[in-house]
């Protein structure tokens, strides 16, 4: 039965908890009765899918449940009180959280995206930007971002599903916009792993190009690295070391960015298939080196001891580049069990944190949002007080609002449409009489909620603004061109 299967993922959860998700399960499973993907898979598959990509990374039962419950508003005729009475506050937050990251879009300017003027290439980072803030303001609580990632992973690995039209759009997404997030989260294994899915759909020539290139040189690595793996294997077991040993192969758009940059040729990339042996203790990091060097003679310059100086972003691990069997060169990686967790899923930034105190530089409030997921890290050990500091709300005073072309305007809390219109251009906000919000009229005072939608009518000729439009403006740009207009002089 599928359901046994799914909770075999959750054995970390105690009983209380996993009674509450067979309730979801079957709620969301009902609600989703009958639908199917564009794949053909029945709906609930998905569900069920995000909520277990959820469960590898241990998170909470809410977590779980919010997951196997994230498209029944969207998607069912299941209202946010149903799911509030049944499951808590809590959980209804997180379905609503990610109900509305869903409304983000990139825009389709975006796509094909042709980066030959240096300016368009500005213009798009600083978009791409906005966006990435806008889903993490949105989210306020950082296990919705962790929901919705998991959402776009079993997206993207069923994309093949979709109309080619909108395969490149969420490609594209995923590449600028997600991968990102995942990486300042410091879940580089995630951020590979979706930058690979997208790959083909967004570049798929390069894609061709580093394929065709790499495939074969990556086959020949692997199957030399088996034997290197055996000998060293051998060696470990000798010295009673506890260990885990494989082949890692660099993630392919990661090959690709490095080839970009460094214009190198691929027998000079020699992580392209790295060794990594993960053991118990930083003291067998360091025997292990030594068997390594004892047997294979090391490059010079090439041992790395990220252990005793980590990255800058707190990565930590041993590198070292031998010589081996007939001249090869490989590059092996050390690191302990929790050094691995870290440097693969490291969800909350341990590396953030580090990375701040060394860097003047760092914007305040992302230093905030850095010191919330930092103590969420420490916090992850202790499930008691777990995710009573995941609220992200260093971006609680301001929203995110749309043009119907897609463009983004930050505006603080509570702003309305005239201050919206006059953040588009000064004419718009003198002639503008009324307001649309995703697709319905709306009063002028009414104030804007993120990722609406807001489209200002203008007087067709003339138009011009009213004096009572200062009771409820909020940003000083609207301010003082409205009491521009009536001669007022500007406040400060
Ligand atoms: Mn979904």
């Amino acid at each position: 039965m599928a359901y046994e299967q799914f909770i075999r993922d959750l054995n970390y959860l105690g009983k209380k908890d996993l009674d509450r998700i067979k309730k979801a399960y079957e709620f969301a499973q009902s609600a989703h009765q009958g639908q199917f993907r564009q794949t053909g898979e029945p709906f609930f598959s998905h569900s069920v899918a995000v909520a277990k990509t959820l469960a590898l990374w241990k998170l909470d039962a809410d977590t779980i449940i919010a997951a196997l419950l994230h498209d029944v508003l969207e998607d069912t005729t299941v209202k946010i009180d149903q799911i509030r009475h049944g499951f808590g506050k809590n959980v209804a937050n997180l379905v609503e959280a990610v109900t509305k990251l869903g409304r983000i879009r990139i825009k389709k300017s975006w796509f094909p995206f042709k980066p030959s003027k240096k300016e368009n290439l500005a213009d798009f980072e600083r978009q791409a930007e906005t966006l990435r803030k806008m889903i993490i303001a949105m989210s306020r609580d950082i296990r919705a971002i962790l929901i919705k990632l998991a959402d776009r992973l079993h997206n993207m690995k069923t994309l093949h599903g979709v109309e080619q039209q909108k395969q490149a759009r969420i490609a594209k997404e995923t590449l600028e916009i997600y991968a990102p997030i995942a990486h300042r989260l410091g879940m580089n294994e995630l951020r590979g792993v979706l930058e690979d899915l997208a790959f083909p759909y967004v570049y798929p020539a390069e894609y061709k190009w580093i394929t065709e290139l790499a495939v074969p040189v990556y086959k020949k690595r692997q199957k030399y690295l088996s034997k290197i793996i055996k000998i060293a294997s051998k060696k470990m077991r000798q010295e009673k070391i506890k260990f885990e040993i494989h082949g890692r192969a660099k993630h392919i758009y990661s090959l690709y960015r490095k080839m970009l940059r460094h214009d190198k040729d691929l027998s000079q990339i020699y992580d392209l298939v790295a060794v990594r042996i993960i053991v118990l203790t930083i003291e067998d990091c360091y025997k292990v080196l030594g068997i390594l060097h004892a047997n294979w003679k090391p490059l010079v310059g090439k041992i790395k001891d990220y252990i005793a100086l980590p990255k800058p972003n707190g990565y930590q691990s041993l590198h070292t580049t031998v010589f081996c069997q007939a001249g090869e060169i490989v590059e092996f990686q050390i690191r302990t069990v929790q050094m691995h967790e870290l440097a693969e899923n490291g969800i909350a930034a341990h590396w953030h944190y580090s990375q701040v105190k060394t860097s003047a530089k760092m914007p305040k409030e992302t230093l905030i949002w850095i010191q919330k997921l930092a103590r969420w890290q420490k916090s992850l050990h202790n499930p008691k007080s777990l995710y009573e500091d995941l609220k992200l709300d260093f971006f609680k005073d301001r929203i995110f609002v749309f043009t119907p072309k897609g463009d983004i305007k930050d505006l603080p809390a509570g702003a309305t449409s005239v201050d919206f219109a006059y953040a588009i251009h000064t004419q718009i906000g003198n002639r503008c009489v009324g307001a649309k919000c995703n697709g319905k009229m709306i009063g002028l005072s009414k104030p804007l909620e993120n990722a609406d939608i807001v489209e200002i009518l203008i007087a067709r000729k003339g138009g011009k603004p009213k004096r009572d439009w200062l009771n409820f403006v909020k940003t000083s740009l609207a301010k003082n061109h409205i009491r521009k207009f009536f001669k007022l002089g500007p406040v400060s």
